[in-house]
């Protein structure tokens, strides 16, 4: 089955309101008109009406970098399903290792936030990943199947048309350690057949897995190159245009 590559672009905690525009600005520029690969980007949440505004038009999709499970209330600082949709959203993030990690999200919080974004017609980027102890302890399936196992509890086999999993192994996230190709297919092919077991073939074939960890222009045609790698989730290099744009060519 050919998937359609899946390039999106987590700009974390960084640029200013004028730097978030002007970086979307500059990217309709250079790849606002791709067809061939699916692109989106997922800017700070106050900056998500700016970016809307200047991807306006073009096939830049809008996401944000996580969301709340609860619709509205006593949620201080949380944004809800329905504030990221009006604001022009079609992705979010969910489980990225920095939520994991520095915030403390547990595989169960994530599960309840997957749960929501789906049910309310956001399409969610599942993040999993294993430590760097965790690979060296030969731990690394199982910890990414528990992510994925947990992480999609209840989710039906007929809304993971809705699901991009993300294989970010943490060693390799803003680290400029890039994990080798071989070493990103062989977890790649291993989540597809787990997808096989939990829902079924057809499924597992149908479902995206991008690979996130320094990905960038140079290193990105041998990653989308391998045949269970259908995209990529960058961090740093979503930050400069030509960067993003560099590893957007690679992949068509
Ligand atoms: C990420 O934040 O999802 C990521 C992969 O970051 P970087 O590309 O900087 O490693």
């Amino acid at each position: 089955m050919s998937r359609k590559l899946f390039i999106a672009g987590n700009w974390k905690m960084n640029t200013s309101q004028a730097e978030a525009t002007d970086l979307a600005k500059a990217l309709v520029e250079a790849i606002g008109s791709v067809d061939q690969v699916d692109l989106a980007v997922c800017p700070p949440a106050v900056y998500l009406s700016s970016v809307a505004n200047a991807l306006a038009g073009s096939n830049i999709a809008l996401g944000g970098q996580n969301v709340f499970y609860e619709d509205n209330g006593a949620f201080t600082g949380e944004l809800s399903t329905a504030m990221l949709k009006d604001v022009g959203c079609k992705y979010v993030i969910l489980g990225h290792s920095e939520r994991r990690h520095v915030i403390g999200e547990s595989d169960e919080f994530i599960n309840r936030k997957v749960f929501k974004a789906l049910a309310d017609g956001l399409l969610v980027i599942l993040c999993v990943g294993e430590l760097l102890e965790q690979r060296q302890a030969g731990q690394t399936d199982e910890v990414v199947v528990e992510q994925i196992k947990i992480g999609l509890e209840g989710v039906q086999g007929s809304d993971m048309a809705n699901v991009t999993i993300a294989y970010e192994p943490v060693w390799a996230i803003g680290t400029g350690v890039t994990a080798s190709p071989d070493q990103a297919q062989e977890v790649h092919a291993m989540i597809r057949n787990l997808l096989a077991e939990m829902y079924d073939d057809s499924v597992a074939d149908a479902t995206i897995i991008q690979y996130g960890g320094s990905v960038k222009p140079s290193n990105a045609a041998e990653l989308l190159g391998q045949p269970d790698i259908d995209g990529a989730l960058v961090g740093g290099a979503a930050l400069k245009a030509a960067d993003f744009a560099g590893i957007v060519r690679a992949g068509m």
